[in-house]
């Protein structure tokens, strides 16, 4: 269904700018070709989540005044629910440098980059280069979806970007690429790629001291669970009302009742959910687990970081450290 909604919106983009072009039109709405004050094309560099968008915006350093950046899910849609529009497929095959996650909910990129000669960093293959991509996990407790996953090989776990040293080696990879994009620009990338990295060295160290020093190390959570890469490289354990890119949103009384006995049996204090959660799940295990006693706290996946908050100066580093500081107080 989707394939064939993509390629229709690709055609349309397509004979919109093969249109516009006939008939001599300067500026193509939708197209991302920008150009500096010396009338050069700009280096474009379109990005579809915040943390890659962020990491990119601090390896371009002095160069950003001469880029077009690009973050395609800024009005804060969930990646799962987003689908590209004309004007972003447009702008996908028009840039230089193309990042994004290549997961299970962004299979739509392979249609919009199989017109695009631009540069692509898929965060997936960068993992799986590495040898430190993970398959998704259901784990014991976990409310199956509905709908019946299709037969074939396992899917990798697309919430990549969740620890500090998977940050590290895409922005590595992100640096190489805009460097081959623009070569004139490589000095100014990979300086600023270090310094950036010393940051999420800084990071990942107060993760590694803070977390090793919680005694408890079992996360309740009543939402979605895509902190997998996370939990893994901090010896973290986990109980979850779904899997990661589950649609799921009400939880059955089974998922209540199992994750209220895992709040009764680890000693919790904290249920954990969601950015945006409305709470429900949260309330109706904490109300059914003996002690009714638990609090409740939200992580930040990251994966629903809308313009205004980037405007009031939110980042990868300050809301991982927002993420750091939560786990820290329900854990200790
Ligand atoms: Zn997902």
């Amino acid at each position: 269904m989707k394939k064939t909604l993509i390629k229709r919106i690709l055609a349309a983009a397509l004979c919109g700018l093969t249109a516009a072009a006939a008939a001599g039109c300067g500026s193509v709405k939708g197209s991302a070709i920008a150009f500096n004050e010396n009338g050069e094309k700009k280096l474009s560099v379109v990005c579809t989540g915040f943390s890659e968008y962020d990491w990119t915006k601090n390896i371009l350093g002095e160069k950003a005044a001469d880029t077009e950046l690009t973050y395609l899910l800024d009005n804060g849609v969930d990646m799962h629910s987003y689908q590209p529009t004309a004007a972003d497929i447009a702008k996908i095959s028009t840039c230089d440098v193309f990042v994004y996650v290549g997961g299970e909910s962004q299979e739509w990129a392979e249609d919009a980059l199989a017109n695009s000669t631009c540069r692509p960093v898929r965060l997936l293959d960068v993992l799986e280069k590495n040898g430190s991509a993970k398959e998704e996990e259901i784990k014991e407790g976990m409310q199956a979806e509905e709908e019946c996953e299709e037969e074939g090989a396992p899917e990798y776990d697309e919430h990549v970007w969740l620890t500090p040293g998977n940050a590290e080696i895409f922005v590595r990879a992100i640096c190489d690429e805009l460097a081959a994009a623009d070569p004139a620009g490589k000095d100014v990338y990979t300086k600023a790629a270090d310094d950036y990295i010393v940051q999420l060295d800084g990071l990942k160290a107060d993760f590694t001291a803070e977390l090793s020093a919680c005694p408890n190390k079992t996360l309740i959570v009543a939402d979605r669970f895509p902190f997998r890469y996370l939990a893994d490289e901090y010896g973290l354990d986990y109980y979850a009302a779904f899997a990661g890119c589950s649609a799921e949103t009400e939880a059955s009384f089974e998922t209540v009742a199992f994750l209220s006995q895992k709040l009764d049996e680890t000693d919790a204090k904290t249920v954990f959910t969601l950015e945006n959660s409305n709470g429900k799940i949260a309330a109706a295990v904490i109300a059914n687990s003996k002690e009714k006693s638990a609090g409740t706290a939200a992580l930040d996946s990251l994966q629903s970081v809308n313009s205004t908050q980037i405007n009031n100066g939110a980042s990868y580093i300050s809301i991982m450290r927002k993420n750091l500081e939560a786990l820290k107080t329900a854990l200790k």
